[in-house]
């Protein structure tokens, strides 16, 4: 099988000698390198060029190496028809909860407002709370959302999510559609967000949900950027209805220098790292993708062009 490697936003030398060394029958090729592009079986993809796609004729799987297709599927050249899946890595899914856990205790300690006390000078004890005072929502119960909620669960927190469908997740308060969005947010002192990016939840996080949080919450957003209004976040941030924002990723990014976000005293940037690929992980999940197909077998993480993740 011939494979090409159609990913400039991934070093090749961290995925094709593991490949290669797992699967010594195929061949790979490296982008801008294609071979023969009429033997091309399997592309492997990270935002690829816009048309690169399009001289496999014969392709049978586009395997992405992110966990988020929202910016392939919003490129128009994709090829159609042709099955697409999305990586799930334990690498990422390990990272991913690290990363949230980290913020939910840096709001659960005050550890954010420790930090603009000693900014001042000031030193002031504030009341301490128990994990389980605290609510934490989950907006999206996928792959990360799940892994996320059973992990907050086992510092001691409460913890509620949502989802498209209803999920059942023990431990967790489920909730679902509109109306479960609503009385989610109405009892949640931090906020997550791992939903895809698709046309029903682009602009989710705006003003009618910061004014269902609780006075005080704190958002999470390490799901996509245009999951936020930002002017609403702004607003609900400058009001003290949200006492802090953790923001991981933003609508366009590089976030512009400027923005307002990179100097307010209630928010906290870090550049879309929340959970990368981990290819020391990833690539067996890869090669399982590949054997999949050799067989005749749907390939794991088949993504729903339809729904749009
Ligand atoms: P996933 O497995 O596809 O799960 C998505 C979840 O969101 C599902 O529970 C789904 O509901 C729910 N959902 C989708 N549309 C919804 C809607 N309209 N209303 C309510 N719930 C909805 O996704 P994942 O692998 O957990 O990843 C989530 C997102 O994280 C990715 O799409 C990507 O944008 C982001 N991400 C960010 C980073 C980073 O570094 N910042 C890294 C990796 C991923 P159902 O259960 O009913 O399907």
């Amino acid at each position: 099988m011939d494979v090409a490697f159609v990913a400039p936003d991934e070093d090749a030398a961290h995925w094709l000698p593991g490949l290669r060394a797992a699967l010594p029958e195929d061949r790979f090729f490296a982008w801008p390198e294609t071979g023969d592009a009429e033997r091309v079986e399997v592309a492997l993809v990270a935002r690829p060029p816009a048309g690169a796609l399009a001289r496999f004729r014969r392709l049978k799987l586009i395997q992405s190496l992110w966990m988020g297709v929202d910016g392939l599927l919003a490129d128009a050249t994709l090829p159609r028809g042709v099955p697409l899946a999305r990586l799930v890595d334990p690498g990422m899914l390990a990272a991913m909860c690290e990363t949230v856990l980290a913020r939910v205790l840096d709001w659960h300690r005050d550890l954010y407002r420790y930090r603009a006390q000693q900014a001042e000078g000031l030193w002031r004890k504030l009341p301490q709370l128990m994990a389980a005072d605290r609510m934490v929502g989950v907006l999206g119960l996928g792959e990360l959302g799940r892994h996320v909620a059973v992990r907050l669960l086992q510092l001691g927190f409460r913890v509620s999510g949502w989802s498209r469908r209803q999920r059942e997740v023990e431990g967790v308060d489920c909730f679902s559609g509109p109306e479960g969005l609503d009385a989610l947010l109405a009892r949640c002192g931090a906020l997550v967000c791992l939903l895809p990016l698709t046309e029903e939840t682009r602009g989710i996080l705006n003003a009618r949900a910061f004014a269902l949080l609780p006075e005080g919450a704190c958002l999470i957003n390490v799901a996509r950027g245009a999951h936020v209004v930002d002017a609403d976040l702004l607003a609900a941030l400058d009001a003290g209805r949200l006492a802090h924002a953790y923001l991981d990723v933003f609508d366009p990014e590089p976030l512009p220098a400027g923005h307002s976000y990179w100097r307010h005293p209630r928010v906290s940037v870090t550049p879309h790292v929340a959970a990368l690929t981990e290819p020391r992980t990833a690539l067996a999940r890869v090669v399982e993708n590949l054997e999949r197909l050799r067989r005749g077998e749907p390939p794991f993480g088949l993504v729903d062009r339809a729904a749009g993740y």
